[in-house]
């Protein structure tokens, strides 16, 4: 999906302030599980009957609705909401009102066809008339379908920092997962425990996010990290590093990816993945850049009152990005003295990369702002190969290749280009195979980074 110019949590409030549908059930997508489900507990502690939808079971549904030529995530959201309705309508019968389901569809006004999916999934659900009642809420649509009152203005801003601390603590919980699994004692004991791990996380945030007690959070997370070290097997010797980048939805939903992350395991990888954190701070971070400029450019040309108006968005977008930082780190160092996990860049930090290299702009904006950043940092640190994961025929991932192929050829680091369309590629295992080969190489040449 489209990072640049999407929903920020500023947006997200702001909008979610304007509904209200308290009785309602808000229907949540998986796209990365953990976030999901510890989004839905914060929307919980905020009094909103939100679940998690199953997920790629109505792919095929996706793909009878869809023509071909959306981008897959759309194919496959398209599906879940589909195949949820469809079995929801079965359950209840007569009883079945659609006016009491609301779709929880981002939208974004950036360059991508991201911004298109909710509008076209809004023609799917108006071409079946038992659905048209069902309401898609859009953290920036204006449209009348909105999720009118959900929360109540003053609560907004406490929701919106309930969500993101949500987000962090659900990539943390991924990286324990990427951490732990390959170096697991007992085989198949980290899927168990990091899937309780997450019902218990989204337990704490349904009790606690509304009330931003986030230490105790904090507290439960601290506990457990330290039951995770314990699945650790000491003598297993540290295996190459992969780096992951690319389009968030395919980079971190697992069934699109055919779980790349688990095959790269297999074939004797650690990885690190891309956070989802990062995305929210980029999209806040790009706001404030936005800001600036236009401060710049009417301070510039003596139009005061339209600098004032910048200046006002530069010092609230700064606040909440600041704001970020602040819980990114408290959250960061209660855990990393426990076990080395990797941590996350600053944006600011990328997009100087991009500027040292010479590569790209964040003028142009798009996910590959982050990923080819993240593969420069990636270099930098020593990984032993890089992955970019996206959708086929995904505009900024494809930019991303193009540009970042010919630095890995010249650095001599493996590179994997990974799209996915929902096809199983007989060639597709040996690729990975190859290229977990030739990181292999790189381990025993060049060593790699260490934990952390
Ligand atoms: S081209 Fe890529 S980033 Fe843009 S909407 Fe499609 S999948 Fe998302």
């Amino acid at each position: 999906m489209e990072a640049q110019k999407s929903a920020t949590f500023q947006s997200l409030s702001e909008n979610v302030g304007q509904f209200s549908l308290r009785d309602k059930t808000l229907l949540i997508p998986e796209m990365n599980r953990i976030s999901a489900h510890l989004l839905v507990g914060v929307f919980r502690s905020f009094g909103i009957n939100a679940l998690v939808m199953e997920t790629y079971k109505g792919l095929d549904l996706g793909k009878e609705f869809t023509s071909g030529k959306e981008c897959f995530p759309c194919q496959v959201t398209t599906g879940d909401i589909l195949l949820f309705l469809e079995k929801e309508k079965e359950r209840l019968g007569n009883d079945f009102v659609p006016e009491d389901y609301i779709f929880f569809m981002p939208e974004s006004d950036g360059p991508c066809r991201f911004g298109m999916y909710n509008k076209y999934q809004r023609i799917v659900l108006d071409s079946f008339p038992e659905l048209r009642g069902v309401k898609i809420g859009s953290l920036t649509s204006e449209d009348s379908y909105a999720l009118k009152g959900m929360i109540e203005k003053e609560r907004t801003r406490d929701f919106r920092k309930a969500a993101y601390f949500s987000i962090v603590i659900a990539d943390i919980l991924d990286r324990l997962l990427w951490r732990i699994r390959p170096y697991e004692k007992e085989q198949g004991a980290t899927d168990g425990f990091i899937e309780r791990s997450m019902m218990t996380m989204a337990d704490h945030f349904e009790s606690y996010g509304a009330k931003k007690d986030f230490d105790t959070i904090l507290d439960k997370l601290e506990a457990v990290i330290e039951e995770g070290k314990a699945l650790i097997d000491p003598d297993i010797p540290p295996k190459p590093l992969i780096g992951i980048v690319g389009e968030i939805y395919l980079r971190t939903h697992v069934n699109s990816n055919q779980d790349l992350i688990r095959m790269l395991e297999r074939y004797g990888a650690e990885v690190v993945n891309a956070t989802i954190a990062e995305w929210v701070n980029y999209t806040t971070y790009d706001k404030v850049r936005e800001a600036k400029v236009g401060l710049r450019l009417n301070l510039k040309q003596f139009r005061f009152d339209k600098a004032k108006s910048y200046l006002k968005q530069v010092l609230s977008y700064g606040g909440d990005l600041l704001y970020q930082h602040i819980r990114l780190d408290q959250a960061y160092k209660r855990v990393k003295p426990l076990l080395d996990l990797a941590g996350d860049h600053r944006i600011a930090h990328l997009e100087k990369t991009l500027i040292k290299n010479d590569l790209y702009s964040f003028e142009l904006g798009t996910e590959a702002c982050l990923s080819i950043a993240g593969i420069m940092e990636h270099v930098h640190d020593g990984y032993n190969g890089i992955a970019n994961v996206y959708p086929f025929t995904c505009m900024p991932s494809t930019i991303t290749s193009s540009i970042v192929r010919p630095i890995m050829n010249r650095e001599r680091i493996p590179y994997l280009d990974a799209p996915y369309d929902g096809s199983y590629q007989p060639g597709r295992e040996a690729g990975i195979r190859t290229f977990m080969y030739q990181a292999y190489q790189h381990f025993k040449r060049r060593g790699r980074k260490k934990h952390g």
